[in-house]
């Protein structure tokens, strides 16, 4: 059964906040260039189930590789709180930083360790 929860998130000066309702029992960690340099904690969720509240003017994106993800991050403090893209059937994904969730205990999650860097 998935556990379906709405969450705030937000990069640290507040600037760019979003929701999202999904369920954290399916996180990812990444050992690629980009991942393993951010440190960061996936969850990956149809674009439906994002809703930007504010701050789509104050994202830079930055694209590599593929250039299949927009790896969104805060112009002013440079935190990347999610980034958007599509999946493998071409729909429309936002790839959200758990790490910038709200009210999440990151140490109740066991994300699965996804080896991009042999990708
Ligand atoms: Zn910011």
């Amino acid at each position: 059964m998935p556990d379906m929860k709405t969450y705030t998130g937000s990069c640290h000066c507040g600037a760019v906040r979003y929701e999202v309702t999904t369920d954290l029992a399916c996180t990812i960690t990444c050992n690629c260039s980009i991942c393993s340099r951010a440190g960061w904690v996936l969850n990956f969720v149809p674009a439906e189930s994002f809703k930007l509240v504010q701050g789509e003017e104050n994202l830079t994106s930055y694209k590599f590789n593929k250039n299949i993800i927009d790896h969104l991050f805060c112009k002013t403090c440079g935190i990347h709180s999610f980034g958007r893209g599509v999946d493998k059937d071409g729909n429309a994904t936002a790839a959200i930083n758990v790490r910038c969730l709200e009210n999440v205990d990151l140490k109740s999650l066991t994300p699965f360790e996804f080896d991009g860097k042999s990708r």
